[in-house]
């Protein structure tokens, strides 16, 4: 799914310098690095503030507590997504409220946002899934026309660009009050372990951040507010710094292997391919299939037998896990979702995957006996 070895080889020097140079100076927490790269991410996405911490996950909770959530107040998500966004929200006492999606983009049905708040809600979390934006214009003017914040997660689509019906474009997760994302090694910026980071063009909530991200202290033992521990390592900034350079460069190969995987298999009739929002880019973090009238496991486990990873994202929507159901959504509540989770499938993709390789896959899958 992800070759994350040959990708550190195309640019050990670079890397084992940066790293080297970390160990040398011995500054592990908050070094010079870690400012160097918020401010290259501040440049690169079109942000007026960049907070790093130590993950996505805790990005979505320190934006949450920055904002002043209050327990019992209402967070709007989709119900197909990864489970980090829920958790947070219920770890905050907050309430999830689950929204179902649009089957073509696989990201948040703007259309049933209005019904969903009440006044009690407090924010909506769009999340920018597998790569590409959410229909972020009609959401934003709903979120301003109610006064309720926008929490972008943008784990999965850094550097998606989002083009408003006046023309003017702007990347995901600068668009709302704030934005989190995470540099898990497997996202399209990744580092090597786990890193995030928050976006917001309010300074004076950017500050806000900071110090609930370091112990809610601006000075050193001085406690103004209560704060979490979550800090980005210098060692991954140095990591990421280099990274950011090749971003662009990362996506264009990404986006090579979709092209070649739209041409390739957009006539294999048991199948469609990912559709492209008319008003985002795409940056494939996942190329995600779906199936039609064959069993996705079968076909998956086919694939597997010839050597083929594939991933299934999600399997279970978040209104049937254990943890997070709710007496009034049953199964059935959200049928668009629970049919993706039955039919989605995830192909490899990523920065180093070769055109033998992928011709591979789609022969294997074009020759499906089932199909
Ligand atoms: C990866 C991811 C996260 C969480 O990031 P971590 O760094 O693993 O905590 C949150 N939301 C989405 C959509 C993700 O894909």
């Amino acid at each position: 799914m992800a070759d994350l070895h040959s990708q550190y080889l195309r640019i050990k020097p670079e890397i084992d310098q940066a790293i080297q140079e970390v160990l040398d100076s011995t500054a592990f927490i908050q070094g010079p690095q870690v400012k160097q790269f918020e401010e290259d991410l501040k440049k690169y996405v079109g942000s007026k503030t960049v907070i790093t911490c130590a993950n996505g996950t805790d990005a979505l909770q320190i934006a949450m507590m920055a904002l002043g959530c209050k327990p019992g107040d209402e967070v709007i998500l989709p119900v197909h997504t990864y489970v980090a966004t829920a958790e947070v929200i219920a770890l905050l006492g907050l309430k999830p409220v689950f929204t179902e999606v649009d089957p073509k983009t696989f990201n948040l049905d703007v259309s049933q946002l209005e019904e969903k708040i009440t006044p009690r809600t407090f924010a909506i979390v769009p999340v920018h899934l597998y790569g590409q934006s959410v229909d972020m214009e009609p959401l934003l003017a709903l979120a301003r026309k109610h006064s309720i914040h926008v929490i972008e997660d943008v784990a999965q689509a850094l550097g998606a660009v989002y083009t408003f019906s006046d023309g003017r474009n702007m990347r995901a997760g600068t668009m709302g009050t704030i934005g989190c994302t995470s540099f898990f090694p497997s996202k399209n910026l990744g580092c090597y372990g786990d890193g995030g980071a928050m976006f917001t063009q309010d300074e004076k909530l950017g500050e806000r951040i900071r110090m609930i991200a370091n112990h809610g202290q601006q000075k050193k033992y001085h406690h103004d507010l209560i704060g979490v521990n979550s800090r980005l390592d210098t060692l991954q900034a140095a990591i990421l710094r280099v990274k950011l350079r090749y971003l662009d460069d990362y996506e264009t190969r990404r986006r090579a292997v979709a092209d070649f995987y739209d041409r390739e298999l957009s006539s294999v009739n048991f199948l469609t391919t990912p559709v492209r929002a008319s008003n985002s880019t795409h940056v494939f973090h996942q190329y995600t299939i779906r199936t039609k009238g064959i069993n996705r496991d079968q076909f998956k486990e086919y694939l597997q037998d010839r050597g083929i990873p594939s991933m299934i994202y999600y399997p279970v929507p978040l209104h049937l896990q254990k943890a997070y159901e709710q007496p009034h959504f049953p199964k059935g509540s959200f049928p668009i979702t629970e049919e993706l989770s039955r039919t989605v499938l995830s192909l490899p993709i990523h920065t180093e995957m070769t055109a033998d390789q992928i011709s591979y896959i789609c022969n294997s899958i074009r020759e499906y006996p089932n199909g």
